[in-house]
């Protein structure tokens, strides 16, 4: 526990210093990009640190879970072929606000047949793992006829017996 207090102090001292200095060149288009890479790379091992220590929150609104998780290049490496989706930077909760139970966000779909793949976690676990999704579909008599999507069922977002509210 020490140990990881210590390097999370040396290494935000480490990288402000770093900043400072960044700041005070000029970069070039590549440099940025390489730049952004190592950031996210920190950003990612300081966020999987916190999230499998503490958990982590963030200022979304009332009608959101607060709590959110990120992804290791490692995790996203394997989610990457041929799945529907980029990769994000934070995934947030998608469970109403104040649920029971763990979080859960949907990071993938994976073809053949569809995989749908979830982060799910507390305090103590955190997983990946495929998730059927949820059947319902919103009983709308008035679907708004400007919506591409206007013939098709809403389909609820989350995953098969989730807590809480269907989620369109
Ligand atoms: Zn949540
Ligand atoms: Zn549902």
């Amino acid at each position: 526990m020490t140990a990881l207090v210590d390097a999370c102090r040396h290494f935000a001292t480490h990288v402000r210093l770093l900043a400072d200095q960044l700041g005070a060149i000029e970069l070039s288009d590549d440099d940025v990009e390489l730049v952004h890479d190592a950031v996210h790379q920190v950003f990612t091992a300081a966020g999987l640190a916190a999230a499998v220590a503490t958990g982590l929150q963030r200022h979304t609104g009332e009608q959101d879970c607060p709590h959110y998780n990120v992804l290791t290049d490692a995790e996203w490496a394997l989610l990457a072929e041929g799945g529907r989706h980029e990769r994000k930077a934070v995934y947030g909760c998608e469970l109403q606000p104040g649920h029971p139970g763990a979080h859960a966000a949907h990071v993938q779909v994976l073809p053949g047949p569809d995989r749908f793949v979830w982060i799910r976690w507390d305090l103590r676990a955190r997983e990946l793992l495929t998730l059927p999704p949820c059947p319902a579909e919103r009983a709308d008599p008035h679907p708004d006829p400007r919506s591409p999507y206007a013939d098709e069922p809403a389909r609820c977002k989350l995953f098969e017996g989730h807590v809480g509210p269907h989620r369109y």
